[in-house]
């Protein structure tokens, strides 16, 4: 690593500070790859106790989504010279701001009038004309998630699984910018965020959204209120989101406890997001390129699953043997659902036992600031850090503050 030309300091040598795409150059390159969830309080809560039989948040007392929508600051937009913009981010969904951007000596900074847009193109209107040289800004709103299908052929397995590596989504998109030659060994994917359409191209039967459940990459389908025959080609349309680029330090330095307070333990983590993505207290966020393994004690609840300390479970390693050495076998007796929800399916142990789990999974934290780090027009600067906690070391509670 170069040393920064800077006296006194490791701070960059630029201001990256109100420079969006500065800042999102450099935690590009030097972030990894993560889900963020955002969570926030179901409607079970409203009584100040969790419904334990929610069919909502199914009693854990939060529902989880993703960000829907982000906000491209101030990007240099390609333009035609002819007062149409072509933004990199589609589809628009919104636009705030065009400017143009120039020296006092050159007449100074000067705001277009938005006359209108559609999926790709911003119209303006003002006086001058844009010029082929000239650098214009632009501050729009794009949608979060993105659209594709894949067919399947059924045979007697309601688990559907798609292939959404971020490397293959950006071949297959031919992008000629800095993504192509994206390296991928940790095969990062992208998650589902709702089934759009699920037809049986053999029957030409579009059947209800309401039979399937997401997970991560995978639809399930409930096949007990539906004809289905192996053989049949499915094809299942679905609305995915990209993971987002986390930079972090671990936290270790005197300055930096001084900075967070007192209530900073080791394995807390100061992040840094890029200039789009929304954060606030109690999102999850969990580090997609490394798995590990560990085994947790648990004991057994009145409710179908018990919940697993850790929260992206990849996989229970190991049957699983309770205190009175009944040992339950994988796949039959039980399996994970959602993202850590132990879930008995056949033979279980009897409530209020203990048992010991053995799973590999996802590092996941928890964002804890103690204030909202979502940005506008006017607070907007960077680089914004957050404090986050391991997921498996704050308590259920803490997660639903501040909503
Ligand atoms: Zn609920």
């Amino acid at each position: 690593m170069g040393q920064l030309n800077k006296p006194g300091g490791n701070s960059p040598i630029f201001n990256i500070e109100a420079r969006p795409q500065e800042h999102d150059a450099v935690i590009s390159r030097q972030g990894q790859w993560a889900r963020i969830i955002h969570s926030r309080p179901c409607t079970c809560l409203k009584s100040g106790k969790v419904d334990l039989f929610c069919n909502k948040c199914n009693g854990r007392g939060f529902v989880y989504y993703f960000q829907s929508e982000k906000t491209i600051w101030e990007e240099n937009s390609p333009h035609t010279g002819q007062n149409i913009l072509k933004p990199y981010w589609t589809p628009i969904t919104d636009v705030i701001k065009v400017q143009r951007k120039l020296s006092q000596v050159q007449g100074g900074n000067k705001n277009y009038k938005i006359d209108s847009f559609n999926d790709d193109s911003i119209y303006i209107s003002g006086q001058p004309n844009l010029k082929h040289y000239e650098m214009v800004q632009c501050t729009y709103k794009t949608s979060n998630f993105e659209y594709t299908y894949q067919t399947f052929t059924y045979n007697n397995n309601n688990f559907f699984r798609f292939d959404l590596r971020v490397d293959k989504i950006y071949q297959e998109r031919q992008d000629q910018n800095d993504w192509q030659g994206l390296s991928n060994a940790y095969g990062v994917e992208c998650d589902i965020n709702r089934i759009v359409q699920i037809e049986n191209l053999t029957t030409s039967v579009i059947y209800p959204i309401t039979i399937a459940t997401i997970k991560k990459q995978y639809v399930y389908i409930d096949i007990s209120t539906i004809t289905i025959t192996n053989g049949d080609k499915i094809k299942i349309s679905i609305e995915y989101v990209f993971p987002e680029k986390v930079a972090t330090t671990q936290i270790s330095s005197k300055k930096v406890l001084e900075k967070w307070g007192s209530d900073v333990e080791s394995g807390d983590v100061d992040a840094t997001f890029q200039s789009w993505t929304d954060i606030k207290d109690g999102d999850i966020i969990t580090f997609l390129i490394s798995a590990q393994s560990k085994y947790s004690k648990m004991k057994r609840t009145v409710k179908s699953y018990d919940e697993i300390p850790e929260f992206d479970v990849i996989e229970i390693l190991e049957n699983i043997i309770d205190e009175d050495e009944v040992e339950y076998k994988k796949g039959i007796d039980f399996e994970i659902r959602n993202y850590n929800d132990l879930e008995w399916i056949s033979n279980k142990p009897v409530t209020g036992k203990v048992y010991t789990v053995v799973y590999s999974y996802k590092m996941t934290y928890i964002v804890q600031t103690g204030t909202k780090k979502h940005i506008n027009n006017e607070n907007k600067r960077f680089p914004r850090n957050v404090l986050l906690k391991e997921y498996s070391r704050v308590k259920g509670k803490e997660m639903r503050i501040n909503d």
